[in-house]
């Protein structure tokens, strides 16, 4: 006898098919049959109508900042109840770890709410292993957090030692199993970090077949060239890329996407792997140090990252 049956479902399959009737049983936790509508004679412990209903696979929401969230809400009922079933966290350069800095990143997304401290990417995703999240977690080494704790909020190239420091952090977290890096190249202190950086960083990433994801360096008057970097990084280091919430705003670049997807149509029949991911919606938002930056938000130790980082 099955667990559960759902009956009379409409079912999206993934496959781009097209949606069909049928009843699933449900057994252990894995789907056992998929019938005919209606043609599921077995019984099952608890049954569903879902008449009018659909049923899918659990959506991969490809674009979070849920790194914490997900620590703090391990229910993760804010993602759960719209059928997502898998989140990438460490997006736009904000990753887990190391921790001081992610702290900081943490507090400025949970302000009333403590994280308990982790060492590396490897205590997070054991973390994650030990209070299970009722959604699969898949994370992004971030460039900033990598910046920040190296370097704070210093406006300049990375001396030697400090590459160095950074690589660290970078091949930690993908041997912990992270996927991947991502940059923020709007944000403090990614802003401050010029292509060759974000080239050598990506190479630990092609060793292990990562991806490199970036909130670009400019979504709007700009929009060409930072794709072209996007593009640039992913051809040097000669990782796969992916452009993350691709989109042109402000009035007087609405249509640009159409270069912007040209360049990428180009690239990828030259040979690069590059993607790109939208909203599915016409607004987006980010916070307000986006804008406000150069310590103009108050002394150090009141920004996100600052450069006396305290715990
Ligand atoms: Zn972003």
């Amino acid at each position: 006898m099955a667990d559960l049956i759902l009956r009379d479902a409409t079912v999206f399959d993934g496959t781009g098919g097209k949606p069909f009737g049928a009843d699933l049983a449900i057994e252990h936790d894995r789907i056992s049959q998929v019938s005919e509508r209606g043609g599921s004679g077995s019984t099952a412990v608890r049954e569903i109508d879902l008449a009018g209903a659909a049923v899918a696979p659990g959506f991969i929401d490809v674009h979070t900042h849920d790194d914490f969230a997900v620590v703090l809400y391990p229910d993760a009922a804010f993602k759960v109840e719209q059928g997502v079933t898998t989140v990438v966290v460490g997006n736009c350069g904000m990753g887990a770890a190391p921790w001081p800095t992610a702290s900081l990143f943490s507090r400025a997304f949970h302000p009333a709410s403590g994280i308990p401290e982790w060492d590396g990417y490897a205590g997070y995703l054991a973390h994650l292993d030990a209070h299970a999240p009722s959604v699969n977690v898949a994370a992004l080494v971030g460039h900033g957090t990598a910046r920040g704790e190296v370097m704070h909020l210093d406006d300049r190239a990375p001396t030697d030692a400090e590459m160095h420091a950074m690589r660290a952090v970078v091949e930690e977290g993908l041997d912990a199993g992270a996927f991947g890096l991502s940059s923020g190249l709007v944000y403090e202190p990614g802003c401050f970090a010029a292509t060759d950086e974000l080239v050598d960083l990506a190479r630990p990433v092609r060793d292990r077949g990562g991806i490199y994801t970036s909130h670009i360096r400019d979504e709007s008057a700009g929009l060409l060239g930072a794709i072209t970097e996007a593009i640039a990084v992913g051809e040097r280091a000669g990782v796969r890329v992916q452009v993350s919430h691709h989109k042109s705003a402000g009035r007087e670049n609405w249509g640009r996407v159409n270069e912007s997807l040209a360049l990428l149509d180009s690239a990828r029949a030259r040979g690069v792997d590059v993607g790109t991911d939208a909203y599915p919606y016409t607004a987006g938002s980010t916070i307000l140090g986006a804008l406000v930056q150069h310590g103009a938000f108050g002394a150090p130790g009141d920004s996100a990252v600052s450069k006396a980082p305290t715990s």
